[in-house]
């Protein structure tokens, strides 16, 4: 597989065309974004740490019959994926009350969500990514009610394989933020799975262990990170 020209730069990942077309380099840059990229910082060996966190979860989720764009690992900082056609929406679950949910409904953080609680976002990080309801979704052609359905499915799914995947490293899924696209037609998770797109918490400390670190300043991000990995028996 050959990695030809850069398609697009994004705030922590840059994504190039190969030489066949419906598969896509990622490159996980050291780039770490907070406040829809108002915040930009370099961490070093971050991109390295997400790119093998990444295709751990992936791989864990392909496993569990999600069907999700990564091939393999490349090298320290890429990977091989489907090119899909992204749906511009974010899926975002959560168990415990923490980050925006906190500010808009004035809920304590770290109450459990019984049931866990659902939410789309538009990504748009001009508009601040509003939060967007269903009909908002079909009604400016974002997806199909039947694509929507199929995101919710697999975005719960995820979520009960990685609750217990995380328990299994003493650590609390608070929430966390995915996104689908469109391969062949079919509804296929994109993107990347890492401590710097969910919220991850040390079971007995409540201690913060994801991007939280780098938004409230708390310092040790990539360490934590590392340790997040270790925990679930990665070496990086
Ligand atoms: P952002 O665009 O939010 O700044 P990134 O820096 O992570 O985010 O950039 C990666 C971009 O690549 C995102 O826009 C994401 O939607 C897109 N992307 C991720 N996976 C795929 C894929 N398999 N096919 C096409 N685009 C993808
Ligand atoms: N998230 C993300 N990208 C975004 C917005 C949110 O990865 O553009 C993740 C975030 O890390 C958290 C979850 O989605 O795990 C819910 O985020 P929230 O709505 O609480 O937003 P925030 O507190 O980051 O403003």
């Amino acid at each position: 597989m050959e990695k030809r020209d850069e398609l697009y730069a994004g705030k922590a990942k840059s994504v190039y065309t190969t030489d066949n077309p419906d598969y896509l380099v990622l490159l996980f840059r050291n780039d770490t974004s907070a406040f829809d990229g108002k915040r930009i910082e370099q961490l070093e060996r971050k991109g390295m740490v997400n790119n093998k966190f990444n295709a751990f979860i992936m791989e864990k989720l392909a496993a569990a019959g999600i069907p999700t764009h990564f091939e393999k690992l490349l090298s320290d900082t890429e990977c091989l994926v489907k090119k899909l056609d992204m749906i511009p929406v974010e899926c975002v679950v959560r168990n415990f009350a923490a980050g925006s949910i906190c500010r808009r409904y004035g809920v304590e953080e770290g109450i459990a969500l019984t049931p866990p609680t659902f939410e789309f976002f538009l990504k748009n990080d001009a508009l601040g990514d509003p939060m967007v309801n269903e009909y908002h979704i079909e009604s400016f052609g974002w997806a199909k009610p039947e694509q929507l359905t199929k995101m919710k499915e697999l975005t719960f799914k995820v979520n009960d394989v990685l609750v217990e995947l995380f328990a299994g490293g003493n650590m609390l899924l608070v929430d966390f933020k995915i996104e689908f696209g469109l391969f062949n037609g079919e509804i296929v998770l994109g993107d990347e799975f890492s401590p710097d797109g969910c919220r991850l918490w040390d079971k007995d400390t409540r201690e913060k262990l994801d991007k939280d670190r780098f938004r409230q300043n708390l310092g040790n991000v990539v360490e934590s990170y590392e340790l997040v990995g270790q925990r679930l028996g990665l070496t990086f």
